[in-house]
This record gives structure tokens, C-alpha cells and sequence, in this order.
């Protein structure tokens, strides 16, 4: 069962900015992404609107694995800050698991 956490945009935000709320879910971001990362970036953040906790956490090693590389911001139809976006979700990885 799904545990909702309704404050984990709050959580990942902290004092740094994430704004997917423009995500239309097209999934341009997902055909054109070079490594192929079918989770990031319209899942994944999708997870943090919703207060998905637990379906972040297991996503960790894709939100790593992005290349920061932009060829799915420039394409974004919404233009969602994606990179900016995986900065603030790296961070609270840091904050979160790895207590740095
Ligand atoms: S390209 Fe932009 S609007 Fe489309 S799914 Fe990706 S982040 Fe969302
Ligand atoms: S910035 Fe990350 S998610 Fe976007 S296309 Fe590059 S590797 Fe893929």
C-alpha cells in the first residue's frame, strides 16, 4: 500500500527551488534523454507532487545517474527547470539518506 506523505515537496523544496507543477506529463523529456532514464524526470517528479516518500527513495540511483545535460529542459514543451529540479532532489537525498 501507497503511504502519502503531503509534505514532501516542502521536504525536497527546503531552501532551495523545485517546480514541476507545469509538467504536463508528454514525455518528451523520456524520448529524448540520452542515458535513457525512463523514470526521470515527469515519474519522479510526479512522485514528489504527490507525496510518493517511498517511491522517491527507491528512485535514487536514476536521480544520481542524470548527466545534468539539459536536452530535456531545452525540449520541455512546459518549460519545467528540470536540472535545477534533480539539484534540489539530489540535495535531499543528501539531507534524507545519506545525513550529510
Ligand atoms: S518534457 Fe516537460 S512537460 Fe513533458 S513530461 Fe517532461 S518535464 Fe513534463
Ligand atoms: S538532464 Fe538528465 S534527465 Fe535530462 S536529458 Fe540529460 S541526462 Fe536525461
Amino acid at each position: 500500500m501507497t503511504v502519502l506523505q503531503p509534505n514532501l515537496v516542502d521536504e525536497v523544496r527546503a531552501d532551495e527551488s523545485f517546480n514541476a507543477s507545469a509538467c504536463m506529463n508528454c514525455g518528451v523529456c523520456t524520448a529524448i534523454c540520452p542515458m535513457e532514464l525512463e523514470h526521470l524526470p515527469r515519474e519522479i517528479f510526479r512522485y514528489v507532487l504527490l507525496g510518493m516518500k517511498e517511491e522517491l527513495l527507491q528512485h535514487q540511483e536514476t536521480v544520481f545517474s542524470c548527466l545534468l545535460c539539459k536536452m530535456c529542459e531545452v525540449n520541455c514543451p512546459a518549460g519545467v527547470h528540470i536540472t535545477e529540479n534533480v539539484r534540489s532532489l539530489r540535495h535531499y537525498f543528501d539531507r534524507k539518506v545519506f545525513r550529510i
